[in-house]
């Protein structure tokens, strides 16, 4: 009797491995990239996304144990256009086995200031799924690398891409019909730190940012005095916080110029609660903005 159920159990186990062993394992980088390969990869993936919901990707460092997925995984994932400043220990903890994608890389950059005090020359702006159709690319490369990695599902992968741009779409048009509520003049955004660039190209918004592109660097007291002269020049109405920073600064402009704070936006990747997928993100980052303005 005992010897039966250890066999049944031994039985059991082996199904369960063999199909975990199917499975494309994925360390991911970047809550954006994580989220679209689970979307097209459905069962056929065993994602980490080690980049969590609500951590600044600015300031994140891979600890020991997410370098261990790393070493584990078949493709990394990550956000690209030089958000990831530790992509050596990457290289490292892979020993090059792996593929490595920089999805970021494979469309093209806006240019940033440096912050301030920087000697470095203009960078590339990291923040490019605020963009719908940066994110429509960015599924269509990841699609097509699992493909690369496992082309007997690739009727699989294609139909759950489709089903993916398909919402990518509808989101896209949602954004224009209510961004299309605030008149030209009024699209002016003023946030903590100059994440929304490719979000002001492709909705005709411009920006100012308190602070530089990374979440590290504090506004010095002449960028400070400087916007809020531009604040109440242009009578913006509102400006906004996100959820990666400290308040101080954004309370100082407040009180100097009486623009309001419009709410909190999410400028660094997912969130929690309605944030949490790439959807509900954008529609709080939009919505906020244009409630706030109008
Ligand atoms: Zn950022």
């Amino acid at each position: 009797m005992k010897k039966i159920a250890f066999t049944a159990c031994f039985l059991a186990a082996a199904v369960f491995t063999a199909r975990a062993a199917d499975k494309i394992k994925v360390a991911s980088f970047s809550t954006i990239d994580t989220e679209i390969v689970q979307q097209i990869g459905g069962d056929h993936v065993d994602v980490a996304g080690l980049v969590k919901p609500g951590v600044d990707p600015h300031e994140y460092e891979p600890t020991p144990a997410d370098l261990r997925k790393v070493n584990d995984a078949q493709l990394i994932l990550t956000s690209g256009k030089h958000m990831e400043n530790y992509l050596n220990k990457l290289q490292e903890a892979t020993g090059g086995k792996a593929d490595m994608l920089q999805v970021g890389d494979h469309f093209s950059s806006l240019k940033m200031k440096p912050d301030e005090g920087e000697k470095s020359a203009m960078r590339e702006d990291p923040h490019w799924w605020h963009s719908v159709s940066n994110v429509k690319q960015a599924t269509k490369i990841v699609r097509d690398e699992l493909i690369k990695l496992d082309p007997a599902d690739k009727a699989g992968f294609e139909k759950n891409a489709n089903t993916y741009l398909a919402k990518l779409d509808e989101l896209e048009n949602w954004v224009k019909r209510k961004v299309a509520e605030l008149p030209r003049d009024k699209r002016k955004l003023v946030t903590s730190h100059d994440a929304f660039q490719y979000f002001a190209r492709d909705y005709g918004f411009t920006i100012a940012a308190i602070e530089g592109i990374s979440t590290e660097t504090e506004a010095s007291n002449k960028h400070v005095s400087d916007l809020i002269d531009d604040i109440k020049k242009q009578g913006v109405k509102a400006i906004f916080l996100e959820n990666t920073l400290n308040p101080k600064v954004t309370t100082e402009i407040t009180r100097e110029t009486g623009a309001k704070i419009g709410g909190t936006l999410y400028p660094d990747g997912l969130g929690t609660g309605e944030a949490s997928t790439y959807t509900g993100m954008m529609k709080h980052n939009v919505s906020t903005i244009v409630d706030a303005l109008k």
